[in-house]
């Protein structure tokens, strides 16, 4: 085995000049030896138990045009849907039920007044209907910092944001010129001075991405303190300008799947007490790709629970798994997966990032 996986399986802390080395282990004996390593981490910090968050993308409108996400606003392939105010509310009434510890609302960004009281409205009802019980993530972009806190105020408590990169020219390169690096990073702190557990990450095996610009990303998460880490494989969508970078992307699959895990592993062993999510973008490489994230050190699943009517507009890459599976099929079908790995879910409970009731002595 290579001598630094040794030192590090013995014990030793990884540190910032070991991410790129561990990053570039492609060698299967080496990755499965970086994965045990991490996994065993897990164990040590957050345990066995993985959280469920039921995922409601609930709009692919979108006022960004983002060069690599398929719902761009100029996407005119895209059928655009918004769901009602009763069917949001219906699904995560059925989270609830099926006790889902929390759930996200994820969707295209937009930053109108009337969006805004919408969510609010959302926030402030299913905490009610669900007294108190149900967590609520947010994942609606970038966005004025009042609205920020009248969405903290409502009950939103949690926030994902991605930096997508935390290499401000390969970002420069991946949006157009009036997407700006400096405002995501503005969110993260006006999110974090709210009080929100903060979540960012990045897309893996992005075109000109290097293995140093991962471990910057990985050392970025250790900087800002991050909470929570959702950050999967970036995969072609042909209907984006970015997809002309990368022509050959059939053949770059599973080095994308592989490089992914490695990136779930080295964060887990680098920053050790985040929550880490295990997200559907390696399951659209990989059947078995979310099982093998838990086994790299991810320790969050995001089951969907949209309507299947709507998920076959939501798709901001090719190939995404389960758009006719409906929720109810999705939570027999994971609990299996997970249960099949050796682990348990935490039903019921809220699963908050022990690195976040550490940062705040809750
Ligand atoms: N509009 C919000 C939330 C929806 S997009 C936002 O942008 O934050 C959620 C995430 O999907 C993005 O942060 C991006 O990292 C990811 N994504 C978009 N297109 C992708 C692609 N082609 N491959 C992999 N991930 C993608
Ligand atoms: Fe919109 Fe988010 Fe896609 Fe960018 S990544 S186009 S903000 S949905």
């Amino acid at each position: 085995m290579n001598t630094l996986l040794q030192s590090i399986a013995a014990g030793r802390a990884v540190a910032r000049e070991d991410l790129g080395p561990l990053l570039a282990l492609f060698e299967p004996g080496d990755q499965e030896a970086l994965f045990k390593a991490a996994y065993a981490m897990k164990l040590k910090q957050v345990g066995p138990k993985v959280y469920f968050r039921g995922i409601i993308e609930y709009s692919n409108i979108c006022e960004k045009n983002c060069y690599y996400c398929g719902i761009r606003r100029d996407n005119r392939k895209v059928r655009r849907f918004q769901m009602t105010r009763e069917e949001i509310l219906g699904a995560a009434k059925w989270a609830h039920a099926s006790r889902y510890g929390s759930i996200v609302l994820q969707g295209g960004e937009r930053q109108d007044k009337k969006h805004a009281e919408f969510i609010e409205d959302i926030l402030r009802v299913v905490k009610r209907e669900t007294n108190g019980e149900l967590g609520i993530t947010l994942s609606l972009g970038e966005q004025p910092r009042d609205t920020f806190e009248r969405w903290f105020a409502a009950g939103g408590h949690r926030y994902l944001l991605r930096i997508e990169t935390s290499n401000p020219r390969l970002y420069a390169k991946l949006h157009p010129a009036d997407h700006s690096h400096a405002a995501r990073l503005q969110c993260l702190d006006d999110l974090k001075a709210i009080g929100y557990q903060v979540g960012t990450g990045v897309m893996i095996g992005l075109p000109d991405q290097t293995l140093d610009d991962l471990a910057s990303d990985i050392e970025f998460f250790r900087e800002r303190d991050i909470d929570m880490i959702g950050m999967g494989p970036y995969i072609v969508h042909s209907e984006t300008p970015l997809a002309a970078e990368m022509p050959d992307f059939a053949e770059k699959a599973r080095g994308q799947l592989d490089l992914a895990l490695r990136m779930i592993a080295v964060t887990r062993l680098y920053l050790r007490d985040v929550n880490i999510a295990s997200t559907t973008a390696l399951q659209a490489l990989d059947a078995q790709g979310r099982e093998m994230g838990l086994q790299a050190g991810a320790n969050i699943i995001m089951p969907n629970i949209t309507d299947t009517k709507y998920r076959d507009a939501y798709q901001l890459y090719e190939n995404k798994p389960c758009l006719d599976e409906n929720a109810a099929l999705c939570r027999n079908c994971l609990q299996r997966r997970v249960e099949s790995v050796g682990e348990t879910i935490g039903f019921g409970e809220w699963g908050d990032s022990p690195h976040f009731q550490k940062r705040t002595g809750s």
